[in-house]
C-alpha cells in the first residue's frame, strides 16, 4: 500500500513482542486507560502491518475485539 504520509510505496511485514501488546493512552478526562491489543500464550504476540521507511511510521493491523 502507498503511505498515507508521503505516497511513497510501504513494505509488509510484522511487529513482535513478548506475550502482549498494550497500548496506553489518556480518556477525554485525562484519566489512564490501557488497552490489550494482543496477547500470546505461546511465543512471541504479532502484529501485521506496513512500515514506511521514508518518514519512518507504522501502520499495523489490530485483531477484532480488543477495542
Ligand atoms: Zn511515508
Amino acid at each position: 500500500m502507498k503511505c498515507p504520509f508521503c505516497q511513497e510505496e510501504m513494505s509488509q511485514g510484522h511487529l513482535e513482542s513478548g506475550r502482549y501488546f498494550t497500548w496506553k493512552a489518556k480518556d477525554e478526562r485525562g484519566k489512564k486507560r490501557e488497552y490489550l491489543l494482543m496477547k500470546s500464550y505461546m511465543g512471541g504476540a504479532k502484529l501485521s502491518g506496513e512500515i514506511c521507511p521514508y518518514c519512518r511510521k507504522l501502520i499495523l493491523d489490530i485483531p477484532e475485539s480488543q477495542i
